[in-house]
């Protein structure tokens, strides 16, 4: 029994076993933090270019312009150089894109090797650890966040020029993750359509960039426009110009205009590469010149 007067020594010594304890354990994870942040430092350190692809809005084609853009540049002398996260967590779609689906992420001693796209792509994604289809993911943004971390440091991604980063829409926990962990980032290329919709949102993810100090290698209009493949007439479905228009608005680059084409949408869900299959159309044109843009911005 412990006497009154003894108690208030007694607690004291059961707080510092607690605290002892405690710090233990924190000092135990921040040493399995250091770790893990010294392994994302080595990998990343390999890739000399990393862009990440947002957008404010969800269903503006972010993603299609993340797969057709690391198609474009792997397809422009990178070959084997180029990289593609699917930070999409709850909504990955990239090896569906790319076709690349049938592949699984295999575990070596260094970590998990990506699978493999067209020109020797290295993808990885969320999609390759789900069982089935219909399953979804059901995570909060810790954890989030910890998947993003593991992408990173625990895929075998190798000596590349260029990662790509397909973020999901808009400011939430995957794209800050993103920003906080990779500070080296050389930009962010933020995809919209001409709707006053989208472009009222993008503003809300051009100031996010500028918060985070992640510098914005420009605006992307896609759905700019519709020509119709029968009689040639041009119809504006969700108006054109938004993008250019938004662009001078915030002073933030333009980086041109993707028209809506069927052909990329059937494309995307055959899992042919777009601009390989149709190199002539005006939509891959545009895409080798917004190649010519980024790289302007990242020889900078
Ligand atoms: P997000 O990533 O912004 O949600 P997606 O890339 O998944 O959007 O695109 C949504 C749908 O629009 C897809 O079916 C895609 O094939 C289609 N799409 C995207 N861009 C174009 C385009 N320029 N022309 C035709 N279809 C497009």
């Amino acid at each position: 029994m412990i006497e009154k007067k003894d108690q208030k020594n007694f607690k004291p010594k059961m707080a510092t076993i607690e605290s002892n304890t405690s710090q233990q354990k924190n000092q135990c994870q921040l040493t399995q933090r250091e770790q893990q942040n010294q392994k994302l430092s080595r990998r990343m350190k390999k890739i000399k270019h990393k862009i990440a692809i947002i957008s404010g809005k969800g269903g503006v084609g972010k993603s299609t312009i993340a797969a057709n853009l690391a198609m474009a540049f792997a397809a422009k002398g990178y070959e084997n150089k180029v990289g593609i996260l699917d930070a999409d967590i709850t909504g990955p779609c990239i090896p569906k894109i790319l076709g690349v689906r049938n592949q699984k992420l295999l575990g070596g001693p260094p970590g998990l090797f990506p699978a493999t796209g067209p020109y020797g792509m290295k993808v990885a994604s969320m999609d390759y650890l789900l069982p089935t289809d219909e399953s979804p993911v059901i995570w909060r943004g810790p954890l989030k966040m910890r998947a993003i971390q593991q992408f990173l440091s625990d895929i075998v991604w190798g000596n590349l020029d260029f990662l790509f980063i397909d973020l999901p829409p808009g400011t939430g926990d995957e794209p800050l993750s993103v920003m906080q962990l990779l500070p080296e980032l050389d930009g962010v290329i933020i995809v919209t359509i001409p709707s006053e919709v989208s472009q009222m949102v993008v503003k809300k993810a051009v100031t996010f960039s500028r918060q985070l100090k992640i510098p914005i290698i420009g605006i992307l209009e896609n759905m700019s426009g519709f020509v119709c493949p029968h009689c040639g007439e041009q119809t504006a479905i969700f108006s054109v110009g938004g993008g250019e228009k938004i662009s001078k608005d915030l002073s933030v680059p333009f980086l041109g205009k993707i028209p809506i084409d069927p052909e990329i949408c059937q494309d995307s869900d055959k899992g042919v590469s777009f601009i390989v299959a149709h190199p002539n159309s005006t939509a891959s044109k545009e895409f080798a010149k917004i190649v010519e843009k980024i790289e302007k911005f990242l020889s900078k």
